[in-house]
Protein backbone atom coordinates (compact mmCIF):
# COMPACT_ATOMS: atom_id res chain seq x y z
CA UNK A 1 0.00 0.00 0.00
CA UNK A 2 1.24 3.23 -0.77
CA UNK A 3 2.25 5.54 1.65
CA UNK A 4 -0.37 8.35 0.84
CA UNK A 5 -3.21 6.12 1.31
CA UNK A 6 -3.76 6.10 4.85
CA UNK A 7 -3.75 10.19 4.87
CA UNK A 8 -5.72 10.20 2.17
CA UNK A 9 -8.02 7.89 3.96
CA UNK A 10 -8.18 9.48 6.53
CA UNK A 11 -9.02 13.04 5.56
CA UNK A 12 -11.61 11.71 3.31
CA UNK A 13 -13.37 10.02 6.80
CA UNK A 14 -12.84 12.82 8.82
CA UNK A 15 -14.04 15.51 5.98
CA UNK A 16 -16.84 13.39 4.34
CA UNK A 17 -18.61 16.84 4.38
CA UNK A 18 -15.63 18.57 2.46
CA UNK A 19 -15.54 16.71 -0.42
CA UNK A 20 -13.34 19.48 -2.45
CA UNK A 21 -10.88 19.64 0.63
CA UNK A 22 -10.86 15.68 0.12
CA UNK A 23 -10.44 16.27 -3.23
CA UNK A 24 -6.98 18.63 -3.55
CA UNK A 25 -5.43 16.49 -0.79
CA UNK A 26 -5.96 13.33 -2.56
CA UNK A 27 -4.60 14.97 -5.85
CA UNK A 28 -1.67 16.55 -3.71
CA UNK A 29 -0.70 13.63 -1.36
CA UNK A 30 -1.00 11.56 -4.31
CA UNK A 31 1.77 13.29 -6.36
CA UNK A 32 4.22 13.52 -3.75
CA UNK A 33 4.27 9.36 -2.48
CA UNK A 34 7.73 9.28 -3.95
CA UNK A 35 8.76 12.06 -1.92
CA UNK A 36 7.32 10.81 1.04
CA UNK A 37 9.33 7.48 0.53
CA UNK A 38 12.35 9.26 -0.14
CA UNK A 39 12.36 11.26 3.10
CA UNK A 40 11.22 8.86 5.90
CA UNK A 41 11.80 11.80 8.89
CA UNK A 42 8.40 13.69 7.08
CA UNK A 43 6.80 10.93 8.33
CA UNK A 44 8.28 10.85 11.58
CA UNK A 45 7.69 14.83 11.95
CA UNK A 46 4.30 14.53 11.12
CA UNK A 47 4.32 16.39 7.96
CA UNK A 48 1.51 14.50 6.13
CA UNK A 49 -0.94 15.25 9.01
CA UNK A 50 -0.10 18.82 9.71
CA UNK A 51 0.22 19.82 6.07
CA UNK A 52 -3.35 18.99 5.82
CA UNK A 53 -4.25 20.51 8.80
CA UNK A 54 -5.08 24.46 8.84
CA UNK A 55 -2.95 26.35 11.39
CA UNK A 56 -5.81 28.31 12.69
CA UNK A 57 -9.49 28.57 11.47
CA UNK A 58 -11.58 32.31 12.01
CA UNK A 59 -15.39 32.23 11.73
CA UNK A 60 -17.42 35.03 12.17
CA UNK A 61 -20.51 36.41 12.08
CA UNK A 62 -21.08 39.57 9.47
CA UNK A 63 -23.69 42.02 10.08
CA UNK A 64 -24.79 44.85 7.80
CA UNK A 65 -27.72 46.61 6.20
CA UNK A 66 -29.50 46.70 3.00
CA UNK A 67 -30.68 49.47 1.10
CA UNK A 68 -34.12 48.36 2.24
CA UNK A 69 -33.03 48.85 5.83
CA UNK A 70 -33.29 45.50 7.10
CA UNK A 71 -30.74 43.91 8.64
CA UNK A 72 -28.64 40.94 6.49
CA UNK A 73 -26.37 38.26 8.26
CA UNK A 74 -23.54 36.26 6.67
CA UNK A 75 -20.91 33.77 7.99
CA UNK A 76 -17.49 35.11 7.06
CA UNK A 77 -14.07 33.32 7.44
CA UNK A 78 -10.22 33.26 7.70
CA UNK A 79 -8.20 29.86 7.03
CA UNK A 80 -4.61 30.62 7.97
CA UNK A 81 -3.20 27.47 6.26
CA UNK A 82 0.46 27.38 6.96
CA UNK A 83 2.94 30.05 7.11
CA UNK A 84 6.28 27.93 6.90
CA UNK A 85 7.61 30.28 4.17
CA UNK A 86 5.68 33.60 5.17
CA UNK A 87 2.91 35.24 6.29
CA UNK A 88 -0.54 33.70 5.14
CA UNK A 89 -1.53 34.86 1.62
CA UNK A 90 -4.47 33.79 -0.45
CA UNK A 91 -7.82 35.78 -1.88
CA UNK A 92 -10.77 36.04 -0.57
CA UNK A 93 -14.07 35.16 -1.85
CA UNK A 94 -17.66 36.19 -1.72
CA UNK A 95 -20.03 33.97 -3.29
CA UNK A 96 -23.65 32.09 -1.67
CA UNK A 97 -20.73 28.50 -2.63
CA UNK A 98 -18.68 29.57 0.29
CA UNK A 99 -18.50 27.18 3.52
CA UNK A 100 -15.20 26.43 4.98
CA UNK A 101 -15.04 23.13 2.93
CA UNK A 102 -14.05 25.74 -0.29
CA UNK A 103 -11.89 27.57 1.89
CA UNK A 104 -10.08 25.08 3.55
CA UNK A 105 -9.46 23.64 -0.59
CA UNK A 106 -8.43 26.86 -1.81
CA UNK A 107 -6.14 27.32 1.30
CA UNK A 108 -4.70 24.17 0.82
CA UNK A 109 -4.11 24.52 -3.05
CA UNK A 110 -2.97 28.17 -1.78
CA UNK A 111 0.44 27.02 0.15
CA UNK A 112 2.15 24.90 -3.00
CA UNK A 113 1.09 27.50 -5.31
CA UNK A 114 2.38 30.22 -3.66
CA UNK A 115 5.44 28.20 -3.02
CA UNK A 116 6.40 27.55 -6.39
CA UNK A 117 6.50 31.44 -6.67
CA UNK A 118 9.75 31.35 -5.00
CA UNK A 119 8.03 34.36 -2.64
CA UNK A 120 8.17 34.49 0.81
CA UNK A 121 4.27 33.77 1.11
CA UNK A 122 2.90 31.49 3.01
CA UNK A 123 -0.65 29.61 2.10
CA UNK A 124 -4.53 31.10 3.91
CA UNK A 125 -8.10 32.05 2.38
CA UNK A 126 -10.92 33.70 3.56
CA UNK A 127 -14.18 34.84 2.74
CA UNK A 128 -17.90 34.89 2.85
CA UNK A 129 -21.54 33.59 1.69
CA UNK A 130 -22.31 37.11 0.73
CA UNK A 131 -23.81 36.94 -3.01
CA UNK A 132 -22.88 40.19 -4.77
CA UNK A 133 -25.50 39.48 -7.29
CA UNK A 134 -27.62 42.35 -7.79
CA UNK A 135 -26.46 44.10 -4.42
CA UNK A 136 -25.61 48.09 -5.34
CA UNK A 137 -22.79 50.06 -4.45
CA UNK A 138 -23.68 51.05 -1.32
CA UNK A 139 -24.48 47.15 -0.02
CA UNK A 140 -21.06 46.18 -1.38
CA UNK A 141 -19.37 48.82 0.82
CA UNK A 142 -21.53 48.25 4.11
CA UNK A 143 -20.97 44.62 3.83
CA UNK A 144 -17.11 45.14 3.51
CA UNK A 145 -16.90 47.70 6.05
CA UNK A 146 -18.48 45.16 8.52
CA UNK A 147 -16.57 42.21 7.23
CA UNK A 148 -13.40 44.24 8.08
CA UNK A 149 -14.67 44.82 11.70
CA UNK A 150 -14.49 41.32 11.88
CA UNK A 151 -11.44 40.36 10.00
CA UNK A 152 -8.62 43.12 10.95
CA UNK A 153 -6.91 42.20 14.38
CA UNK A 154 -6.07 38.54 12.87
CA UNK A 155 -4.18 40.22 9.72
CA UNK A 156 -1.27 42.64 8.98
CA UNK A 157 1.69 42.73 6.42
CA UNK A 158 3.85 40.41 7.80
CA UNK A 159 0.79 38.53 9.74
CA UNK A 160 -1.85 37.14 6.68
CA UNK A 161 -2.19 39.37 3.92
CA UNK A 162 -5.84 38.80 2.38
CA UNK A 163 -6.27 39.56 -1.60
CA UNK A 164 -9.36 38.83 -4.08
CA UNK A 165 -11.09 36.30 -5.64
CA UNK A 166 -14.13 35.68 -7.38
CA UNK A 167 -16.32 38.45 -6.10
CA UNK A 168 -13.87 40.45 -4.50
CA UNK A 169 -12.00 43.21 -6.74
CA UNK A 170 -10.45 46.13 -6.64
CA UNK A 171 -14.00 47.81 -5.29
CA UNK A 172 -14.24 45.43 -2.77
CA UNK A 173 -10.29 45.25 -1.82
CA UNK A 174 -10.62 49.45 -2.11
CA UNK A 175 -13.72 49.06 0.73
CA UNK A 176 -11.81 46.86 2.71
CA UNK A 177 -8.65 48.63 3.21
CA UNK A 178 -10.53 51.86 3.71
CA UNK A 179 -11.68 50.14 6.51
CA UNK A 180 -8.78 48.74 8.19
CA UNK A 181 -7.30 51.71 8.15
CA UNK A 182 -10.14 53.62 9.88
CA UNK A 183 -9.82 50.77 12.44
CA UNK A 184 -6.29 50.69 13.00
CA UNK A 185 -5.10 54.49 11.80
CA UNK A 186 -2.62 52.59 10.02
CA UNK A 187 -1.67 53.16 6.20
CA UNK A 188 -0.34 49.37 6.20
CA UNK A 189 -0.13 48.89 2.26
CA UNK A 190 1.05 45.76 2.57
CA UNK A 191 -2.27 44.15 4.43
CA UNK A 192 -3.92 43.29 1.36
CA UNK A 193 -3.54 43.32 -2.18
CA UNK A 194 -4.92 43.50 -5.69
CA UNK A 195 -5.45 47.26 -4.14
CA UNK A 196 -7.24 49.92 -6.63
CA UNK A 197 -4.36 52.14 -8.31
CA UNK A 198 -4.94 54.76 -6.76
CA UNK A 199 -4.84 53.07 -3.07
CA UNK A 200 -1.41 52.10 -4.05
CA UNK A 201 -2.17 49.00 -5.96
CA UNK A 202 0.51 47.63 -8.42
CA UNK A 203 0.18 48.53 -12.39
CA UNK A 204 -0.59 45.33 -13.83
CA UNK A 205 -2.28 43.21 -11.17
CA UNK A 206 -5.57 42.89 -13.12
CA UNK A 207 -4.19 41.18 -15.95
CA UNK A 208 -1.69 39.56 -13.94
CA UNK A 209 -3.52 36.62 -13.18
CA UNK A 210 -4.59 35.82 -16.99
CA UNK A 211 -1.13 37.10 -18.20
CA UNK A 212 0.78 34.32 -16.25
CA UNK A 213 -1.77 31.62 -17.23
CA UNK A 214 -0.44 32.05 -21.05
CA UNK A 215 3.27 32.80 -20.15
CA UNK A 216 2.92 29.28 -18.57
CA UNK A 217 1.32 27.80 -21.41
CA UNK A 218 3.49 29.36 -24.06
CA UNK A 219 6.22 27.52 -22.03
CA UNK A 220 4.10 23.80 -22.35
CA UNK A 221 4.07 24.53 -25.87
CA UNK A 222 7.40 25.91 -26.48
CA UNK A 223 8.60 22.27 -24.42
CA UNK A 224 6.61 20.50 -26.67
CA UNK A 225 7.87 22.50 -30.31
CA UNK A 226 4.47 24.14 -30.72
CA UNK A 227 3.77 27.73 -30.55
CA UNK A 228 0.32 29.83 -29.70
CA UNK A 229 0.08 31.51 -33.14
CA UNK A 230 -2.44 30.23 -35.15
CA UNK A 231 -4.10 28.09 -32.59
CA UNK A 232 -7.74 27.89 -31.56
CA UNK A 233 -8.83 28.39 -27.85
CA UNK A 234 -12.04 27.65 -25.92
CA UNK A 235 -11.98 29.73 -22.66
CA UNK A 236 -14.43 29.37 -19.92
CA UNK A 237 -15.89 32.82 -17.45
CA UNK A 238 -15.83 36.12 -18.30
CA UNK A 239 -14.38 37.63 -15.47
CA UNK A 240 -11.27 39.29 -14.71
CA UNK A 241 -8.88 36.32 -14.85
CA UNK A 242 -11.13 35.29 -18.52
CA UNK A 243 -10.23 38.75 -19.51
CA UNK A 244 -6.20 39.09 -18.95
CA UNK A 245 -5.73 35.27 -20.55
CA UNK A 246 -8.15 36.30 -23.61
CA UNK A 247 -6.11 39.47 -24.12
CA UNK A 248 -2.77 37.76 -24.07
CA UNK A 249 -3.60 35.19 -26.26
CA UNK A 250 -4.96 37.52 -28.90
CA UNK A 251 -1.35 39.55 -28.41
CA UNK A 252 0.75 36.05 -29.28
CA UNK A 253 -1.51 35.15 -32.11
CA UNK A 254 -3.92 32.32 -30.77
CA UNK A 255 -7.78 32.81 -31.81
CA UNK A 256 -9.92 32.52 -28.59
CA UNK A 257 -14.00 31.51 -29.84
CA UNK A 258 -15.44 31.07 -26.41
CA UNK A 259 -16.98 32.46 -23.38
CA UNK A 260 -19.03 31.62 -20.09
CA UNK A 261 -21.23 32.27 -17.45
CA UNK A 262 -23.36 30.15 -14.94
CA UNK A 263 -26.27 30.11 -17.76
CA UNK A 264 -25.03 29.09 -20.39
CA UNK A 265 -21.83 29.92 -22.87
CA UNK A 266 -21.01 32.05 -26.13
CA UNK A 267 -19.53 30.79 -29.16
CA UNK A 268 -17.76 33.71 -31.48
CA UNK A 269 -16.07 31.75 -34.14
CA UNK A 270 -14.78 34.86 -35.79
CA UNK A 271 -12.84 35.64 -32.36
CA UNK A 272 -12.92 37.28 -29.61
CA UNK A 273 -10.74 40.37 -30.01
CA UNK A 274 -10.64 44.44 -29.70
CA UNK A 275 -13.41 45.96 -28.32
CA UNK A 276 -14.95 42.49 -27.02
CA UNK A 277 -12.57 42.21 -25.25
CA UNK A 278 -12.64 45.17 -23.25
CA UNK A 279 -16.79 44.49 -23.27
CA UNK A 280 -15.83 41.64 -21.10
CA UNK A 281 -15.27 44.25 -17.99
CA UNK A 282 -18.65 46.10 -18.53
CA UNK A 283 -20.49 42.53 -18.42
CA UNK A 284 -17.96 41.83 -15.38
CA UNK A 285 -19.05 45.24 -13.25
CA UNK A 286 -22.45 44.82 -14.12
CA UNK A 287 -23.21 42.09 -11.28
CA UNK A 288 -25.66 40.17 -13.28
CA UNK A 289 -23.47 37.14 -13.44
CA UNK A 290 -24.44 36.76 -17.32
CA UNK A 291 -22.46 36.42 -20.70
CA UNK A 292 -25.64 35.83 -22.63
CA UNK A 293 -26.13 39.93 -23.09
CA UNK A 294 -22.78 39.37 -25.24
CA UNK A 295 -24.48 37.75 -28.39
CA UNK A 296 -26.85 40.25 -28.24
CA UNK A 297 -24.42 42.67 -28.47
CA UNK A 298 -22.30 41.20 -31.46
CA UNK A 299 -23.26 39.78 -34.72
CA UNK A 300 -22.00 36.14 -35.90
CA UNK A 301 -21.80 35.27 -32.01
CA UNK A 302 -24.42 32.83 -30.23
CA UNK A 303 -25.47 31.60 -26.97
CA UNK A 304 -26.04 28.03 -25.69
CA UNK A 305 -28.10 28.21 -22.97
CA UNK A 306 -27.26 25.85 -20.29
CA UNK A 307 -23.91 24.16 -21.76
CA UNK A 308 -20.46 24.57 -21.05
CA UNK A 309 -17.90 24.89 -23.21
CA UNK A 310 -15.94 22.03 -23.65
CA UNK A 311 -17.45 20.43 -26.63
CA UNK A 312 -16.58 23.30 -28.94
CA UNK A 313 -13.42 21.70 -30.42
CA UNK A 314 -10.24 23.47 -30.59
CA UNK A 315 -6.33 23.09 -29.91
CA UNK A 316 -6.49 24.47 -26.18
CA UNK A 317 -8.96 24.46 -23.76
CA UNK A 318 -8.48 26.88 -20.53
CA UNK A 319 -11.02 26.74 -17.84
CA UNK A 320 -11.39 30.24 -15.93
CA UNK A 321 -14.20 30.45 -14.20
CA UNK A 322 -14.41 27.46 -11.00
CA UNK A 323 -13.96 24.32 -9.50
CA UNK A 324 -14.81 21.47 -10.79
CA UNK A 325 -16.34 22.80 -14.24
CA UNK A 326 -14.72 19.74 -16.41
CA UNK A 327 -15.50 16.42 -15.80
CA UNK A 328 -14.94 13.31 -16.73
CA UNK A 329 -17.48 13.32 -19.44
CA UNK A 330 -16.10 16.64 -20.37
CA UNK A 331 -12.76 15.17 -20.52
CA UNK A 332 -13.94 12.42 -22.71
CA UNK A 333 -15.05 15.30 -25.13
CA UNK A 334 -12.13 16.97 -25.34
CA UNK A 335 -9.91 14.07 -26.46
CA UNK A 336 -12.91 12.99 -29.05
CA UNK A 337 -12.26 17.00 -30.34
CA UNK A 338 -9.08 16.54 -31.19
CA UNK A 339 -7.72 18.83 -27.45
CA UNK A 340 -4.18 19.07 -27.48
CA UNK A 341 -3.61 20.90 -24.54
CA UNK A 342 -6.26 22.06 -21.55
CA UNK A 343 -4.35 24.64 -19.13
CA UNK A 344 -6.15 25.31 -15.76
CA UNK A 345 -6.77 29.28 -14.77
CA UNK A 346 -9.16 28.91 -11.87
CA UNK A 347 -8.63 26.54 -9.29
CA UNK A 348 -9.19 23.22 -9.43
CA UNK A 349 -11.65 23.68 -12.04
CA UNK A 350 -10.90 19.67 -12.92
CA UNK A 351 -12.20 16.82 -11.44
CA UNK A 352 -9.38 14.40 -10.49
CA UNK A 353 -10.74 11.83 -12.86
CA UNK A 354 -10.80 14.30 -15.80
CA UNK A 355 -6.96 14.77 -15.17
CA UNK A 356 -6.14 11.35 -15.37
CA UNK A 357 -8.08 10.73 -18.46
CA UNK A 358 -6.47 13.71 -20.42
CA UNK A 359 -3.12 12.98 -19.59
CA UNK A 360 -3.72 9.21 -20.01
CA UNK A 361 -5.21 10.05 -23.42
CA UNK A 362 -1.91 12.05 -24.28
CA UNK A 363 -3.13 15.93 -23.63
CA UNK A 364 -0.58 18.25 -22.26
CA UNK A 365 -2.08 18.93 -18.46
CA UNK A 366 -1.24 22.50 -17.05
CA UNK A 367 -2.50 22.39 -13.50
CA UNK A 368 -3.54 25.27 -11.85
CA UNK A 369 -1.56 26.28 -8.89
CA UNK A 370 1.41 26.16 -11.28
CA UNK A 371 -0.19 27.81 -14.15
CA UNK A 372 -2.48 30.28 -12.10
CA UNK A 373 0.55 31.40 -9.54
CA UNK A 374 0.77 34.92 -11.62
CA UNK A 375 -1.97 36.33 -9.87
CA UNK A 376 -0.31 35.45 -6.17
CA UNK A 377 3.05 36.37 -7.33
CA UNK A 378 2.19 39.96 -8.22
CA UNK A 379 0.09 40.07 -5.25
CA UNK A 380 3.71 39.56 -3.25
CA UNK A 381 5.43 42.24 -5.42
CA UNK A 382 2.85 44.38 -4.71
CA UNK A 383 3.37 43.94 -0.71
CA UNK A 384 7.16 44.79 -1.47
CA UNK A 385 6.01 47.82 -3.22
CA UNK A 386 4.04 48.90 -0.34
CA UNK A 387 6.84 48.20 1.60
CA UNK A 388 9.14 50.35 -0.34
CA UNK A 389 6.76 53.64 -0.49
CA UNK A 390 7.13 53.18 -4.35
CA UNK A 391 5.65 52.71 -7.37
CA UNK A 392 6.62 50.32 -10.04
CA UNK A 393 6.59 50.21 -13.39
CA UNK A 394 4.17 48.45 -15.27
CA UNK A 395 6.98 46.95 -17.42
CA UNK A 396 8.92 46.07 -14.49
CA UNK A 397 6.11 44.54 -12.80
CA UNK A 398 5.86 42.33 -16.61
CA UNK A 399 9.15 41.27 -16.96
CA UNK A 400 9.25 40.11 -13.11
CA UNK A 401 6.19 37.93 -13.63
CA UNK A 402 6.98 36.22 -16.93
CA UNK A 403 10.00 35.51 -15.46
CA UNK A 404 8.10 33.49 -12.52
CA UNK A 405 6.29 31.40 -14.58
CA UNK A 406 8.75 30.58 -16.63
CA UNK A 407 10.67 29.34 -13.86
CA UNK A 408 7.18 27.73 -12.44
CA UNK A 409 7.27 25.57 -15.48
CA UNK A 410 10.92 24.66 -15.14
CA UNK A 411 10.62 23.53 -11.65
CA UNK A 412 7.77 21.33 -11.99
CA UNK A 413 9.79 19.49 -15.60
CA UNK A 414 12.71 19.13 -13.18
CA UNK A 415 10.71 17.83 -10.11
CA UNK A 416 8.86 15.37 -12.21
CA UNK A 417 12.09 14.64 -14.01
CA UNK A 418 13.92 13.52 -10.51
CA UNK A 419 11.37 10.92 -9.59
CA UNK A 420 11.46 9.92 -13.40
CA UNK A 421 7.57 10.75 -13.83
CA UNK A 422 8.01 12.27 -17.45
CA UNK A 423 6.71 15.92 -18.31
CA UNK A 424 3.73 15.16 -16.02
CA UNK A 425 3.27 18.64 -14.73
CA UNK A 426 0.96 17.79 -11.86
CA UNK A 427 3.07 15.73 -10.02
CA UNK A 428 6.14 17.90 -11.25
CA UNK A 429 3.99 21.29 -9.31
CA UNK A 430 3.11 19.15 -6.47
CA UNK A 431 6.34 17.73 -5.62
CA UNK A 432 8.16 21.20 -6.38
CA UNK A 433 5.68 23.09 -4.34
CA UNK A 434 5.29 20.34 -1.22
CA UNK A 435 9.58 19.70 -0.74
CA UNK A 436 9.90 23.97 0.08
CA UNK A 437 7.33 23.82 2.48
CA UNK A 438 8.06 20.36 4.23
CA UNK A 439 11.77 21.58 4.08
CA UNK A 440 10.75 24.70 5.81
CA UNK A 441 8.19 23.08 8.47
CA UNK A 442 11.39 20.58 9.65
CA UNK A 443 13.95 23.24 9.93
CA UNK A 444 11.32 25.50 12.40
CA UNK A 445 10.49 22.05 14.95
CA UNK A 446 7.16 21.47 15.48
CA UNK A 447 4.31 23.84 15.16
N1 LIG B 1 -7.18 34.50 -5.44
C1 LIG B 1 -5.95 34.43 -6.16
C2 LIG B 1 -5.45 33.01 -6.15
O1 LIG B 1 -6.23 32.09 -6.15
C3 LIG B 1 -4.94 35.46 -5.69
C4 LIG B 1 -4.51 35.35 -4.27
C5 LIG B 1 -3.63 36.50 -3.80
O2 LIG B 1 -3.28 37.34 -4.62
O3 LIG B 1 -3.30 36.51 -2.61
O4 LIG B 1 -4.28 32.74 -6.22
Amino acid sequence: MAICDKYIQEIKEKYAHQPEFCQTVEEVLTSVEPVLEAHPEYIEMGIPERITTPDRQYSFRVTWVDDQGKVQVNNGYRIEFNNALGPYKGGLRFSPTVYPGILKFLGFEQIFKNSLTGLPIGGGKGGADFDPKGKSDGEVMRFCQSFMTELYSYIGPDTDVPAGDMGVGGREIGYLFGQYKRLTHRYDSGVLTGKPLTTGGLLGRSEATGYGVVWFLREMLKHNGDSLKGKTVVVSGYGNVTWGTIKKLNELGAKVITISGSEGYILDPDGISGDKVDYLLELRASNQRKCSPYAEKYEGAKFFAGEKPWNVPADIYIPCATQNEITLEDARNIVKNGGKYVCEAANMPSTNEAIKYLQENGIFFGPAKAANAGGVACSCIEMTQGAEHRFLKEEEVYEELEQIMINIHKQAVDAADKYGLGYNLVAGANIAGFEKVAEAMMAQGLF
